[in-house]
């Protein structure tokens, strides 16, 4: 069996043409969507992150404010700006770049952002909304995953779930996403023993561990669906997953590249926060 591949590009590329279209509808009602980007030091992963994260706005018609602050930077500083961006109406998603330098408290900056513009879904209120299945933004990456699921017809209901990763940004959400969806979920991570016998039974595999081709395809059901968060950089430059593509996707009946797969669907999802917010937000002015 070879698994078919779901292109992340593709799908990615059709959302933002929507989501290029609900920017520029609100522009014409006099609400620009603005994402004011936060970024502290010169880590260069983060660099290229924003960088694309400011791209993507610009192309989609969303305006984004880019703060750029030294590493050595006092987090009162930043506490002030987070401040005035809050109160600023024309400001509808705000986003710290994490990790943050280590005078920062990461759970306090994140609690600073208004939970009405905390467009990555990391506020403990947001996270809180969703262990509720209450409406709440999500957080891009497993959101993301959950609109690949949408795209290619997965049904959740009553599936068993794998989740390798217990991390707040995409393991645990990931696992509450598929729960409220009706799947039956198991969260495995570095001190689950016997890892191969919760993969081996999973419907749907997702892996967001950060181990280079950690999950090969003897650790694959036949016929499962498999989603690979990783990305990883391998010394001779290249990106490469969680998954060890080239078994799994012998075994699996559905699976996601590395580049291709889930990373474009993480910023898509993010400029989606970002537009439901501005339209919360024009709605709310009677625009
Ligand atoms: P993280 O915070 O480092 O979490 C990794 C998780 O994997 C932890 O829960 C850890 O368990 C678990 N783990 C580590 N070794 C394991 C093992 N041998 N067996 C089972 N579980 C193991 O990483 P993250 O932030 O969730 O990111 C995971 C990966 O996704 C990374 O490659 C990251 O670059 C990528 N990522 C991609 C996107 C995207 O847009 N596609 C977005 C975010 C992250 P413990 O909790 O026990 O330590």
């Amino acid at each position: 069996m070879t698994a078919r591949i779901i292109d992340g590009n593709a799908l990615s590329a059709r959302v933002r043409g929507e989501i290029a279209e609900r920017a520029t509808a609100l522009t014409a009602r006099g609400v620009q969507p603005c994402l004011a980007v936060i970024l502290v030091g010169e880590n260069p992963a983060s660099a290229v992150y924003v960088r694309n994260k400011v791209s993507a706005c610009e192309k989609a018609g969303i305006r984004s404010l880019r703060l750029d602050y030294p590493a050595d930077v006092s987090p009162e500083v930043v506490m002030a700006r987070l401040a005035e961006l809050n109160a600023d109406p024309s400001v509808h998603g705000i986003l710290v770049q994490l990790p943050l330098p280590k005078q920062f408290d990461e759970a306090a900056v994140l609690e600073a952002i208004s939970v009405t513009k905390d467009v990555d879904g990391f506020h403990a209120e947001n996270v809180g909304r969703l262990s509720q299945n209450q409406e709440a933004f999500l957080p891009c990456t497993p959101h993301g995953v959950m609109k690949m699921f949408e795209a290619e017809g997965v049904d959740l209901a009553g599936v068993e779930a794998v989740v390798i990763g217990r991390s707040n940004i995409v393991g645990k959400p990931m696992a509450m996403l598929l729960t409220n969806a009706g799947a039956t979920v198991t969260v495995c991570h570095s001190k689950t023993r016997d890892l191969n016998f919760h993969t081996r039974r999973a419907d749907i595999l997702v892996a967001a561990i950060g181990k280079p081709r950690f999950v090969t395809g003897d650790m694959v059901k036949p016929g499962a669906t498999v989603i690979d968060v990783g990305i990883n950089r391998l010394p001779d430059g290249k990106l490469c997953g969680d998954v060890d593509f080239e078994s799994a996707k012998t075994v699996a009946g559905l699976i996601t590249p590395v580049p291709g797969g889930v990373g474009p669907m993480t910023i898509t999802m993010l400029l989606e926060n970002t537009v439901i917010s501005a339209d919360r937000a024009a709605r709310a002015a009677g625009k």
